[in-house]
């Protein structure tokens, strides 16, 4: 339906009104108005009997008025009368009403024909306005076609203001849009400063039909970064001072959340010429700055820029950007704040792999001098020894075994934390497992008076795994929960198969682990200040291995415990797959 053609509905509804007036006052039954939208002649408005409706709907090609002009006769500034000559290529935008024509010299015919040309003030046509059917059945006078001039002209100025106004929402439209699409393009799950910065310049240069744009984050700590870029998508460079002044003036902006303005033949207030004249020698009309914030802080800023030919920046155009400040503002404290975070992570990785490799270091360098002291105390072992001496040798011995225990225990977390030692994984039967940490540490518990019991259900308690991790695991909990527990109390040590885990538990009655304690005991070499677990011999390796371990298996560890109660470690492994 041509009547659509445009997308304000309340201008085509004043070229309407302009019809009808056109019609009733000038005394035509039908006055029809076609207006060029793009290459074409389109019918936009029609005054007249209802019957001839349908025939005034017409989109053609511009190039039809043409020679319809060329036959017709002057009778003002834009009126022109045609007579006789056909009219068959303005059919759709003019109605041939039949007319039985009187007999008067100036009567009106059915092939007579008035039309005004509206034009811009170029001269180019806009649009035709025909009008037919003269209530006194003749050509208009004098007096009438002077009053047609005008209506005429009032015409013109209608469809030009329609124009303008369809331009603009047009360009409205396109900021809509281009702010839905920065939104979706600069807020992807993880973005980058630098993806926000690339990704946001395409809809923005489409969106405000701008001619390039320029893009600058503030860094907490730093000048920050920016990028400009033309129509093209080159990356330009920029003066120094205009860089500086723009992130001056760009708080102040976003305080006042408004939209600076900049012109290139039009000194302002606070605009140095250097800012024009750069304008100038880019050959650029004009400049919108918009500040881009979130909350109260603003993070950054957007210029826009035009060419002398391109539309001047209207007011909902401004008020559009600085929505889009609203939402890049958002995009980039969020990349911001990622890429914060990312070097954190960053950097702990670093120490930590620092410290791994101080661990891995100093336990290779401590194991062959303790070798070398353990065989040489087990030599002096076999010997003949006075007391003194002996009990000499039996602290040295106590020493070096507690040395290669916190050594091996080094190694063994400096194994597990390498890159290039990947967990190699056998079938694990924990049956076993926890029948070697029983019996060897069966005895450590009688003889301080603690019972240690085993309860091992029926199902199968296999998991893929490394051995000597898996011992560990378990060897370490038990032996945690017998060194932990008072004389008296019970260790209960039990495996069970839930769903598709083994899951191991060891629960004992012992000196129980205090609330803030529970989720810093996994660190290497912590050790809680309870006086009663410190006097007890401990590296604070012994849980760090075991958090490793069923990291590196894929599992889950949890704590549960009440001081001076006891404690329950619960350690959920991946079961094998049967079969
Ligand atoms: P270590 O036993 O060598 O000190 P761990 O890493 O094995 O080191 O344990 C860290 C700390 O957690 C211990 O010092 C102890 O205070 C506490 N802890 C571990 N297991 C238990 C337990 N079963 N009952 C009470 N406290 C425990």
């Amino acid at each position: 339906m041509v009547f659509d053609a445009w997308s304000d509905s309340s201008a085509r509804a004043v070229l309407q009104l302009m019809v009808e007036s056109v019609a009733e006052m000038v005394g035509f039954e039908v006055a029809v108005l076609s207006v060029v939208i793009g290459d074409d002649l389109v019918t936009v408005a029609y005054a007249g009997p209802e019957e001839h409706r349908a025939h005034v709907e017409a989109t053609d090609p511009v190039s039809v008025i043409e020679p319809v002009l060329a036959r017709s006769e002057p009778w003002g500034e834009r009126l022109r009368f045609i007579e006789g000559a056909s009219l068959d290529e303005l059919e759709g935008h003019w109605v041939e009403v039949d007319q039985v024509p009187s007999a008067e010299p100036d009567a009106w015919r059915a092939d007579s024909g008035l039309l005004a040309v509206l034009s811009d003030d170029g001269g180019t046509v806009v649009g035709i306005l025909s009008v037919d059917r003269p209530s006194s059945g003749r050509r208009p006078g004098e007096r009438e076609r002077a009053l047609l001039e005008r209506y005429a002209a009032q015409a013109e100025r209608a469809v030009l203001t329609a124009f303008e106004r369809e331009a603009m929402i047009q360009r409205i439209n396109h900021a809509e849009s281009a702010r839905r699409l920065i939104r979706t393009a600069s807020m992807p799950a993880h973005p980058s400063l630098e993806a926000v910065l690339r990704d946001a310049h395409e809809p923005l240069v489409a969106g405000f039909d701008a001619r390039g744009t320029w893009l600058h984050v503030f860094a907490a700590d730093g000048p920050g970064t920016g990028m400009i870029r033309n129509h093209e998508g080159e990356e330009l460079s920029l003066p120094e001072d205009i860089v500086e002044l723009a992130k001056a003036f760009a708080p102040q902006l976003w305080a006042e959340q408004r939209v600076f303005l900049i012109e290139a033949d039009e000194p302002a207030p606070g605009v140095p010429d250097s800012v024009l004249q750069h304008l100038g020698d880019r050959g650029l009309a004009s400049m919108i700055g918009v500040p881009l914030g979130v909350g109260a802080e603003c993070v950054g800023f957007l210029a826009l820029s035009r060419r002398p030919y391109q539309p001047a920046w209207s007011q909902a155009e401004m008020d559009f950007s600085l929505q889009v400040g609203h939402d890049l503002g958002a995009a980039l404290m969020t990349a911001r704040a990622l890429e914060r975070e990312r070097a954190l992570v960053r950097e702990l990785k670093e120490l930590d792999d620092y410290r791994t490799q101080l661990f891995a270091t100093l336990s290779h360098e401590l194991r062959t001098p303790l070798t070398v002291i353990a065989g040489n105390l087990e030599l002096l072992g076999g010997l003949e020894l006075d007391e003194a001496v002996a009990r000499l040798h039996g602290a040295m011995s106590r020493g070096a075994d507690r040395m290669q225990r916190t050594v091996d225990d080094l190694m063994l977390l400096a194994r597990m934390s390498h890159p290039r030692h990947p967990l190699v994984r056998l079938p694990i039967d924990l049956r076993a497992v926890t029948d070697d940490v029983v019996s060897m540490l069966d005895s450590t518990a009688r003889a301080k008076g603690i019972a240690l019991d085993t309860r091992l259900a029926d199902a199968s308690l296999v998991v893929p795994g490394d051995a000597t991790e898996i011992d560990q695991l378990v060897g370490n909990l038990v032996s945690n929960a017998v060194k932990y527990t008072p004389p008296g109390g019970t260790v209960v040590l039990s495996a069970d198969r839930v769903d598709e885990h083994v899951v191991v538990r060891v629960a004992d009655t012992g000196l129980g682990i205090a609330e803030e304690d529970q989720a810093r005991i996994f660190r290497a070499f912590y050790r809680t200040e309870n006086p009663a677990a410190l006097s007890e011999p401990g590296t604070g390796l012994g849980l760090a291995i075991v958090a490793t371990v069923v990291e590196r298996h894929g599992g889950r560890l949890d704590v549960a415990s009440r001081l001076g109660e006891g404690t329950t470690f619960t350690v959920a492994l991946p079961a094998a797959r049967a079969g």
